[in-house]
């Protein structure tokens, strides 16, 4: 793309990002109207590839929670932009990055071993922290996609439930990309499913309270699946580039 034409789209972006949250918040709470459960959703505003002036104009349009996919990215901005907003890691975390993860993020959306869990736990215990994390389930069991498998899932959150050092808030997952978010619905259905039936099992330190699902392309069945994490990006900043 010219230099010149590339400009006008990051110019367009710029002047939009407030407009564009306002727009996904509204698209959000019309998508709850059809609920049956109150649980409130929270916007995960995914600012990877994002630089620092458009992540403070988000917060100054009223981003509270601000989701990163790679610890080492995440770290520049934090060291820079600091504590404007809570920070989620969104995307595949490596055992060997863990110690970054705990200092930087206040909940970890992609837990998906028992041995990451036992890293975060022993890298936590060391800040004196107990972090917050999310079980990631690949439901279609894509090989592209991290994430337990879901007959899998239950086992995993009943071991790392035992680790006094992370706490685990629910389930999150990434179905396959789709142009039409109807095909993503049944991803969340099951993701919603799984959850319910692993807090019938009562597992003491493993809240089922937070489902991540839904992006772009997709919050609104999402929510209307019972999302109470969504986490958006493109809609908000337009195409990375
Ligand atoms: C990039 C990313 C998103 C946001 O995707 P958009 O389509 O830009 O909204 C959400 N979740 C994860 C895990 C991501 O890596």
């Amino acid at each position: 793309m010219p230099a010149d034409q590339l400009a006008g789209r990051q110019a367009f972006h710029v002047m939009s990002i407030t407009d564009n949250i306002k727009t996904v918040m509204d698209r959000i709470a019309a998508a709850q109207l059809t609920r049956r459960d109150p649980a409130s959703v929270k916007l995960v505003i995914v600012t990877k590839t994002i630089d620092s002036e458009r992540i403070r104009e988000a917060v100054a349009a009223g981003a509270a929670i601000l989701g990163e996919n790679r610890v080492q990215e995440a770290k520049e901005k934090i060291e820079k932009l600091g504590g404007i907003a809570s920070w989620h890691l969104i995307g595949h975390l490596q055992a060997n990055k863990a110690r970054h993860a705990v200092k930087l993020f206040d909940l970890i959306h992609s837990v998906d071993s028992l041995a990451l869990a036992q890293e975060l736990d022993r890298q936590a215990a060391k800040l004196g922290k107990v972090q917050n994390v999310l079980i990631e389930v690949n439901i279609a069991g894509e090989a592209s996609k991290a994430g337990m498998t879901v007959r899998k899932a239950p086992a995993l959150v009943r071991e790392a439930a035992k680790l006094g050092n992370i706490a685990i808030q629910g389930l999150m997952t990434i179905p396959p990309f789709s142009e039409d978010q109807e095909d993503s619905r049944p991803y969340f259905c099951v993701l919603r499913e799984l959850a319910e039936s692993i807090a019938k099992e009562h597992i003491p330190n493993a809240a089922m309270k937070e489902l991540s699902m839904g992006m772009s392309g997709d919050f609104e069945a999402a929510v209307e699946e019972g999302a109470t994490l969504v986490r958006v990006g493109t809609a908000i900043f337009g195409e990375r580039i």
